[in-house]
C-alpha cells in the first residue's frame, strides 16, 4: 500500500467488520495490489464537533507515521463530499475485549505475553513522543497470528501539547489524569497495569456501579485482589508495582520486560498461539 493519492473506486467493498460511534468498518480489497485492508467510513455530518474533528486529525497524523508489528497501520485515508475513510490494517481476529469476555480471564502466560508485546508497542510510541493515554481492550485488536495490535489513537497526543477534556468511562484513568494535573508518558504505565489486572481476574481494578466510586477508588489506589482467580504473587507484585499513584514511581516499561513475571510467563515469540 504505498502511498498515493485514493479514492472509493481503487477498492471492492466487502463484508462489514464493525460499526463505531462516528461510521462502520469494512472489508475490503485494494483493486491494483490485491491487498485486504480495513476501511474505516465516517460520516462528515456526524464530525460537526471540532473535538471529534480534532480527535480525527490527530488519529491520522499521528497512526499513519507509527510502523510497529504491534500497532495497527494506518495507510492513508481520503475524502468525498459525504464521508472520510480511514485505509487500516485487517487485524482478523477481531476485539481484545470480545476474546476476554469469551475466557472470563486469561491464563497468566496468555496475560504475560500479551502485555511484554503492549509494553514494547508503547516503548516504541513513548521513544516517538506519542503518548497513546486510551489503552483499554476495546482499543486493541487482533492479528492473524493472535498478535495484539493497538488501534484507536483518537486520545493520543504528542508529549508536550497535552489536552485535558475527558469523557467516557474513568476506569482505565490514573488519578493525575482524573484529578486533572500534568501528565506524562507514565499514565500509558497505569493503564496497562489496570488492563494487566483486568487480563488475570477479568474485571478491571476500580470496577464499581457508580462513577464517583470508581473515581474516589482511583484517587486512593483502592486495589484488591480478590481470592478467585487463582493468580501469582509475581503477577500481584508487577501490577502493584504499575498502579502507583506518583506516576515517576512507576515501572518503567523497559523494566517491565525485565519483571520476573514477564521473564517466566511471557512468550519468547511475542504471540500467543492458545
Ligand atoms: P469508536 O467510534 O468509539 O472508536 P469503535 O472503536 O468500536 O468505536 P471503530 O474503530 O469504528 O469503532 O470500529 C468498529 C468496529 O469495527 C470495531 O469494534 C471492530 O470490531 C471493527 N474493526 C475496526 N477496525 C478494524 C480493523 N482494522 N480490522 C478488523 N476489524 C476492525
Ligand atoms: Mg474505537
Amino acid at each position: 500500500m504505498e502511498q498515493r493519492r485514493w479514492t472509493l473506486n481503487d477498492f471492492d467493498i466487502g463484508k462489514p467488520l464493525g460499526k463505531g460511534k462516528f461510521g462502520q468498518v469494512y472489508l475490503v480489497r485494494e483493486k491494483s495490489s490485491n491487498h485486504i485492508v480495513a476501511l474505516k467510513v465516517l460520516f462528515k455530518s456526524q464530525l460537526q464537533h471540532s473535538e471529534v474533528v480534532h480527535q480525527l486529525r490527530r488519529e491520522v497524523e499521528i497512526q499513519s507515521h507509527l510502523r510497529h508489528p504491534n500497532i495497527l497501520r494506518l495507510y492513508g485515508y481520503f475524502y468525498d463530499q459525504k464521508r472520510v475513510y480511514l485505509i487500516l490494517e485487517y487485524a482478523l481476529k477481531g476485539e481484545l475485549y470480545k476474546e476476554l469476555q469469551k475466557c472470563k480471564y486469561f491464563s497468566e502466560r496468555r496475560a504475560a505475553t500479551y502485555l511484554a508485546s503492549l509494553a514494547r508497542a508503547l516503548i516504541y510510541c513513548h521513544g516517538k513522543h506519542v503518548i497513546h493515554r486510551d489503552i483499554k481492550p476495546e482499543n486493541i485488536l487482533i492479528g492473524a497470528q493472535g498478535e495484539l495490535k493497538i488501534a484507536d489513537f483518537g486520545w493520543s497526543v504528542h508529549a508536550f501539547n497535552r489536552r485535558r477534556t475527558m469523557c467516557g468511562t474513568l476506569d482505565y484513568l490514573p488519578p493525575e489524569m482524573v484529578e486533572n494535573v500534568e501528565h506524562d508518558a507514565s499514565v500509558d504505565i497505569w493503564s496497562l497495569g489496570v488492563m494487566c489486572y483486568e487480563f488475570l481476574y477479568g474485571v478491571p481494578p476500580f470496577d464499581a456501579k457508580e462513577h464517583s466510586e470508581t473515581y474516589r477508588k482511583i484517587v486512593r489506589v483502592d486495589l484488591k485482589f480478590p481470592p478467585k482467580p487463582i493468580v501469582s504473587s509475581t503477577a500481584k507484585d508487577l501490577i502493584r508495582q504499575m498502579l502507583v499513584k506518583d506516576s515517576s514511581q512507576r515501572l518503567p516499561l523497559h523494566k517491565l520486560l525485565e519483571h520476573p513475571w514477564i521473564v517466566q510467563n511471557a512468550e519468547p515469540s511475542g504471540v500467543y498461539r492458545g
